[in-house]
């Protein structure tokens, strides 16, 4: 707008639209001023004093040392005894679902519409936990969650969408697995459509038809799993050409591919065939590690999950008893598996696969990260810098002039005291607040 239109506001509407900026939902003010009394530079790792983090139109405008003076009017938010970091990313959640005994039965009585309704309320809880992206490696109503968020109908995180997970005939996230001969027969063997593959051209189909609807990245579920009704967890399921032709297909759309795996072969053939991150990677041996950082792969633990299927498989009637050995298995290696890469000096990413946990509660992954011997400021680097290199993304993770206005804040100082992570109490996305003290 050139200067001489630009009308004069009266400073008591000037003061109205500070105060409603406050408010959660509020429009992005055009100037808001953020007194931090620490700062996490998520490049160094390291906690800064104070800062003043200046934010116009979504973005981060500049970021001065101390309490800078700003043009009288500049509306400001005070967060004293402080830590402001960069907006966290879960590289690991389903939004569309979260487990429990229940949740096999409702496989056959739920509609999408329902998991639907119940994924606004988890995205919403996911951003009040300081969370604002995650990606979702795998359902089919999160690439329909992200337009509703990006356009201001519901609240929660920036989504990165993988849509329906890529699987082979039988293999974790076949959408028939554990139906009857009859509902088999009646709904006929799943194919590249439904995210089922069993031949090169079928991987490349599959592909192109998540690019149809709408996908942002490729998960593809390179060995079993536990919690799907199948026995094992660990075999194989691809062959490396298979995986070979979704990488190539994937990057003729600017996809990466993010592989589960939880057993040693088949996360070789993946980080050969090139995947940019592997999930769980639970039975990781020193070959598979080796591999991992002569590719730069990336390792996203999930330990949150390990435990909590661990911890479920000690609860009777919780899971069926085809998943109840695996899961007492898998779930109780993943935290030393982390440990283990970690020293190996694989690089790790942060993800909770929350939908196996509560939503909400993936920030307890930071904690879990420590006790695993992980040093906390590399934790909180796991889910900021690390988490935008893996997404591809160089408009988030650290608060720096001219990226995306993410920004959390919560008391006292997080690399200290890691259990600091669980009282977020300020969060800001795209300058917007969500969430405030
Ligand atoms: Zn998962």
């Amino acid at each position: 707008m050139p200067a001489d239109r630009r009308p004069l506001m009266p400073s008591a509407l000037v003061l109205a639209l500070a105060t409603a900026a406050l408010a959660p939902q509020a429009a992005a003010a055009d100037t808001v001023a953020l007194h931090c009394e620490r700062l996490f530079d998520a490049r160094t790792g390291k906690v800064l004093g104070e800062h003043t983090v200046v934010v116009e139109d979504g973005r981060i405008g500049s970021v001065l040392p101390g309490r800078a003076k700003l043009p009288e009017g500049t509306e400001s938010i005070v967060l004293a005894g402080r830590t402001c970091l960069p907006g966290w990313t879960d590289l690991h959640v389903h939004l569309g679902s979260q487990s429990s005994p229940q949740s096999y039965s409702e496989g056959f009585r739920l509609d999408p519409v329902d998991h639907a309704f119940r994924a606004v309320g988890y995205a919403g809880k996911t951003l009040q936990a300081g969370f604002t992206s995650v990606r979702d490696l795998g359902g089919e109503v999160s690439p329909h969650l992200r337009d509703a968020i990006n356009q201001g109908l519901v609240e929660g995180p920036r989504i990165f969408a993988a849509g329906k997970s890529i699987a082979t005939t039988g293999g974790h996230a076949d959408p028939t697995n554990g139906y009857n001969s009859m509902l088999s027969h009646l709904v006929g063997p799943p194919g590249p459509t439904e995210g089922v593959i069993n031949s090169i051209e079928e991987a490349r189909q599959a592909v192109r038809q998540r690019y149809k609807e709408g996908s942002d990245v490729i998960k593809i579920t390179a060995t079993g799993g536990v919690l799907s009704y199948a026995r094992s967890g660990d075999a194989p399921q691809f062959r490396i050409d298979e995986i070979q032709a979704i990488v190539e297909t994937a990057k003729d759309y600017g996809y990466r591919v993010a592989a589960h795996a939880h057993g040693t072969e088949g996360m070789k053939r993946a980080v050969v065939a090139g995947v940019t991150s592997i999930e769980h990677g639970t039975h990781m041996d020193d070959e598979v590690m080796r591999l991992m950082k002569q590719h730069g792969t990336w390792y996203v633990p999930t330990i949150y999950a390990g435990r909590f299927v661990a911890d479920k498989a000690r609860e009777p009637g919780y899971f069926p008893e085809i998943v109840r050995p695996k899961a007492a298995a898998i779930g109780a290696k993943i935290q030393d598996t982390a440990a283990r890469a970690h020293r190996a000096g694989v690089r790790i990413a942060f993800g909770t696969d929350q939908g196996v946990g509560p939503h909400g509660d993936n920030a307890r992954e930071f904690i879990y990260m420590v006790e695993a011997g992980i040093p906390s400021a590399y934790a909180l680097q796991s889910a900021t810098v690390h988490a935008a290199e893996v997404l591809g993304v160089d408009d988030q993770g650290v608060i720096e002039a001219g990226k995306r206005a993410d920004i959390i804040a919560l008391p006292g100082d997080p690399v200290a005291d890691i259990n600091a992570v669980m009282s977020v109490d300020f969060v800001m996305k795209d300058g917007k607040v969500f969430r405030a003290p």
